[in-house]
């Protein structure tokens, strides 16, 4: 049985790369991070947050042209994307198993898409967009989820590490001072002025 989902919400790319980056202290080697959500959810953002944590100082970018690409931080980042594969058995091509026995961290965009070809632990990071009339275009809920014992084990830190974008209960809505007046953020079209 899975762990609960712990959430998150931030409300800028930075505070998403801040979020990954605190994630990113309790990396281990051999771990393996799925990162999931619709297409500008904000996995890659996640994913440059968490290279820095790790120390990495190249620019990451987005390997959807190339696969795999490949960090050196405090431990080795492996970053892919699979969301261009069409089928599973061009998961072969990637050398999955070999990357995970590297001693680095496995980073990969779309991983909920090739689960059967995937070792049963690891954590999920689920983003979405925020809905409803308040939320801003920059808004993000994150989702943690620990598959396996691997990460189950570090559940405690995972909590405090997320704790300062921890999502606010139902009943006492958050409101942080940059939520406001935003550059640039305008009424919607046709709302009253
Ligand atoms: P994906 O890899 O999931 O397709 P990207 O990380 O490439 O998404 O893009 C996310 C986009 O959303 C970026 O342009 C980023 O600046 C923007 N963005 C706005 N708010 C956020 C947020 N809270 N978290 C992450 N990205 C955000
Ligand atoms: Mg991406």
């Amino acid at each position: 049985m899975p762990d609960p989902a712990l959430t998150a919400r931030t409300i800028s790319v930075g505070e998403t790369r801040d979020l990954a980056a605190g994630l990113a202290a309790l990396a281990q080697p051999g771990d393996l991070v799925l990162l999931a959500g619709d297409l500008g959810a904000g996995k890659t953002a996640f994913a440059q947050g968490f290279g820095a944590g790790l120390g990495v100082t190249e620019p990451i970018t987005s390997p959807t042209f190339t696969l795999a690409q490949q960090y050196r931080g405090r431990l080795i980042m492996h970053h892919l994307d699979v969301y261009r594969l069409d089928q599973l058995g061009e998961v072969a091509e990637l050398g999955l198993s070999e990357l995970l026995d590297d001693e680095g961290v496995v980073l990969i965009e779309w991983g909920d898409a090739i689960l059967p070809v995937l070792p049963n632990d690891y954590l999920e990071v689920r983003l979405g967009f925020a809905v409803g009339a308040e939320a801003s275009d920059d808004e993000r809920r994150i989702e943690l989820r620990s598959v396996g014992v691997g990460w189950a084990h570090r559940q405690v830190s995972l909590l405090h590490a997320l704790a300062p974008w921890a999502d606010a209960p139902a009943d006492t809505p958050a409101e942080r001072p940059t939520r406001q007046g935003r550059a640039g953020e305008g009424p919607p079209e046709g709302a009253p002025c």
